[in-house]
């Protein structure tokens, strides 16, 4: 990179920077063994959380990760089955945790286009009881899913589904701020119907680290034996559970800033005749193009300090770090690059 010192960084939401009110948050939190329950900032942050999505209480983690694995093995024991999306990320992309780790058993079923799965298909998939199967225990949903919204509506026919057979229900809603924010609904609302929902606070809402577990009294305590036995009990985590705060505090009703800028960047790729540009309902959206282009656009994205994983079919992502001018900047320089190239 030769003129910016600043990065466009597309990659992820993952990737911003802690603001300097966060730092001085983290310098200034008390603290204390929160594996003895005694570190106040992550107590706070604990009852915070639980409060502003509607539930008893909270469990702070080091990750998205481990909070949807602590909920599938509490939910869930040895030999029984959880319904989730092909696409979800405690299925796909958490290292199948679930039955490596906790004998649970996924059962799959497809994702529709809008990231929704058919009630007609989590009905159909539920195990009678029969020792030849599984014990099916706990419907596992997404929202946003790759960018998509569960509508509310949605949410409340499946999660009521679930539980007028029997089912439990979770909510990975490592973006379920984008969801709210995006259907213009509070997070208590986005959140209802699920027993349990994993919220990242390293995501979007720009905290250096962490996911928080939402549930009842009793089972986020059962959740605490799994997460110790996982290795996520940390000791003076006031210093991370700080920021994580300031980020929920601050951080949630400007997620619209990223849903204004992705549109904007998606209007601007759609122009260009070699893409195909979806349209992005939050933060996420993706840009398919030519095999051929990707190297070269590669290497015309970095020299001008634009990070972004590009292949034929490109995931882009905004957050708090993109600007506006930094979207404009994209826009441009990906339609200097396509006016040249040619296959
Ligand atoms: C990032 C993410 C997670 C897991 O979070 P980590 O903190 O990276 O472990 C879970 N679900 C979804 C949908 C995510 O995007």
């Amino acid at each position: 990179m030769s003129k910016n010192e600043h990065w466009i960084d597309l990659r992820s939401d993952t990737v911003t920077q802690p603001c300097e009110a966060m730092r001085a948050a983290m310098a200034a939190a008390p603290v204390g063994d929160d594996v003895y329950s005694d570190d106040p900032t992550v107590n706070r942050l604990q009852e915070y959380a639980a409060d502003l999505f509607g539930f008893e209480a909270g469990l702070f983690a080091p990750s998205g990760t481990q909070t949807n694995l602590i909920a599938l093995m509490t939910h869930c024991g040895r030999g029984d089955e959880y319904l989730v999306g092909q696409e979800a990320h405690t299925y796909k992309y958490e290292g199948g945790g679930a039955a490596v780790l906790g004998s649970i058993q996924p059962q799959p079923i497809a994702n529709q286009p809008d990231g929704s799965i058919l009630l007609s298909d989590i009905e159909a998939y539920i195990k009678p009881d029969d020792m030849h199967f599984a014990r099916t225990r706990l419907l596992a949903l997404e929202n946003t899913i790759g960018g998509r919204v569960l509508s509310q509506e949605y949410v409340a026919a499946a999660t009521a589904l679930a539980h007028a057979k029997g089912l439990r229900t979770h909510l990975d809603g490592a973006r379920i701020c984008n969801a709210a924010v995006k259907q213009g609904i509070s997070l208590r609302a986005a959140a209802a119907g699920f027993d349990t929902v994993s919220v990242c606070l390293s995501k979007g809402l720009g905290a250096p680290a962490g996911s928080v577990l939402l549930g009842p009294k009793a089972f986020i305590e059962q959740g605490k034996r799994w997460r110790k036995m996982l290795g996520g009990g940390m000791r003076q985590a006031g210093v991370i559970a700080a920021p994580a705060l300031y980020a929920l505090e601050h951080n949630v009703q400007r997620l619209a800033e990223d849903h204004e800028n992705a549109a904007r960047l998606s209007r601007g790729l759609a122009e260009i005749e070699q893409l195909a540009v979806t349209t992005p309902q939050t933060n996420i959206f993706y840009v398919n193009m030519p095999e051929a282009a990707c190297a070269p656009l590669r290497q015309t994205l970095e020299r001008e300090g634009i990070r972004a994983s590009i292949g034929p079919h490109t995931r882009l992502v905004t957050h708090l770090n993109v600007t506006a001018a930094d979207v404009e900047r994209t826009i441009l320089t990906f339609k200097a690059f396509f006016k040249d190239w040619r296959a």
